[in-house]
């Protein structure tokens, strides 16, 4: 079996489960599998390839939970709107994207993805519009080589049964299944190291209908590793239209349905109380935390640390490129950051704002570590990946090197862990994802961009002129 060495590295932080953080050290790797992590003199001296990382900080790959890359198309539309208002403005414009859309902004969104760190990320795609299928999607990620969970996304719930969507933007149900079955049992790989897996994903509780996510989890769960994503108490108006429609709270709503559990992760979460927190953490729910998205649209803040103190388990997704309105994953890690530290639940008992206009957060909300810990630990256990997210003997070799000489990295060197987010977000300069070589010296090897991006541009204007 081939054999790699990175070597000379200045610093391996492994995120491992002791926080090893091995400065002059280097990782073996054997068919497409981690080794060995350790310093030099503990490595094999020879390798059939070595790959010298001297100067170089190395970190895990980054999980992305949560994305939309069709979004990608239609970026800084309805720029001053809260969810529903910013839904039902793209929802015509999202019902021109076609088959070639899918697969073009799929091939773009993963390149600004993978060039800020991502290794492994999911896409939920929720509307077939005209000829457009996950195929597409998954041929594109295939192609330029990150690892991939494609979730089948649904909407069956239109606006003349009382659904936010148009009519013309769902699907009939039946076809959404029928669909679902067959994307599993042509595509999803259950084994250990899968470099695509399956996800069953109905669109929110606003677009589709009970029957259709209880059919959802029961034909996800006749398969190994098919998981379960939506979306869910994301802003104040799902809680009210589910309040209004069910008579219960969206987390109380997708739990009488079946949707918790170690096979169920849900995107935003912002709007949860504590029963709900407890309920996530006993099941093994998962959630994704998307500090750009729901700044952009003023949904609201997560209560991540106290989620984490809880023992929910939480990754980070940049969300729909239309709401972040980018696919960076590094700077989502420094969003969460930022967003926690000025959050209000952490003084929100104790310090009422009385007539004062402005207010103080927590400056130990989140660290650094911590974020990082979200974007790649958090991430693969929402995931329920076991073999990613860690530089450690028996992972997958998805790793990211950073260049210590950089000019973000200017007077940071000291912590080069924490620079990482700290710092201003910026591009790695190399990323290996199975034991390949995806990124180096900053450029994508897999993918010539011009012409990809030349053709997103014809297609995101037709897209928005109609
Ligand atoms: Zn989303």
């Amino acid at each position: 079996m081939p054999s790699l060495l990175l070597k000379n590295a200045a610093l391996i932080a492994t995120f491992d489960d002791a926080g090893r953080e091995i400065p002059a050290a280097g990782i073996y790797i054997e068919d497409h599998r981690i080794r060995k992590v350790g310093p030099m003199a503990t490595l094999p001296a020879e390798a059939d390839q070595v790959i010298d990382l001297t100067d170089h900080l190395v970190l895990p790959g980054l999980v992305n939970t949560h994305h939309h890359l069709y979004q990608t198309l239609t970026r800084v539309v309805a720029q001053d709107a809260d969810l529903f208002t910013w839904l039902k403005t793209l929802y015509p414009i999202w019902a021109r994207l076609t088959d070639e859309g899918v697969y073009i902004s799929t091939l773009t969104g993963l390149a600004e993805l993978m060039l800020s760190g991502c290794t492994t990320s999911s896409d939920h795609l929720y509307l077939y519009p005209n000829d457009c299928t996950l195929d597409s999607q998954i041929r594109a990620a295939r192609e330029i080589g990150i690892r991939f969970h494609a979730a089948r996304g649904s909407m069956s719930l239109g606006a003349s049964q009382g659904g936010l969507p148009p009519d013309r933007v769902t699907e009939n149900e039946a076809a959404i299944l029928k669909d679902s079955q067959r994307l599993i049992e042509t595509y999803h790989d259950p084994e250990d190291y899968a470099m695509l897996r399956l996800v069953l994903a109905p669109c929110s509780p606003f677009s589709v209908t009970a029957d259709l996510m209880r059919e959802s989890a029961a034909l996800a769960r006749q398969y190994r590793r098919v998981h379960l994503h939506t979306h869910l108490a994301e802003t104040l108006d799902e809680e009210r239209f589910c309040l209004e429609k069910f008579g219960m709270r969206p987390v109380d709503y997708v739990a009488a349905l079946g949707w918790t559990g170690c096979d169920c992760w849900h995107a935003h979460c912002v709007h949860m109380n504590t029963r709900e927190i407890e309920q996530f953490a006993r099941s093994g729910t998962g959630i994704t935390h998307c500090p750009s998205s729901n700044m952009r649209l003023a949904s609201g803040i997560a209560p991540v640390p106290k989620m984490r103190r809880t023992g929910v388990k939480v990754g980070l997704g940049v969300d729909g490129s239309a709401s972040n309105d980018g696919s960076h994953l590094l700077a989502e890690a420094r969003q969460a950051l930022l967003i926690q530290r000025i959050a209000p639940q952490v003084y929100a008992d104790n310090m009422p704002l009385g007539g004062r206009e402005g207010f103080a957060g927590d400056p130990a909300a989140l660290s650094a570590r911590e974020a990082l810990w979200l974007a790649t630990r958090g991430g693969a256990a929402v995931l329920g990946r076991e073999d990613i997210g860690a530089l450690e003997p028996g992972k997958a070799a998805d790793l990211i090197a950073i260049d210590l000489n950089r000019l973000q990295y200017a007077g940071a060197g000291h912590d080069p862990v924490a620079a990482a987010v700290f710092c201003h977000a910026f591009q790695v300069d190399f990323s290996m994802i199975h034991g390949k070589v995806v990124v180096q010296d900053g450029q994508l090897l897999t993918l010539d961009l011009q012409e990809p991006l030349r053709r997103h541009r014809a297609l995101s204007q037709a897209m928005l002129t109609g």
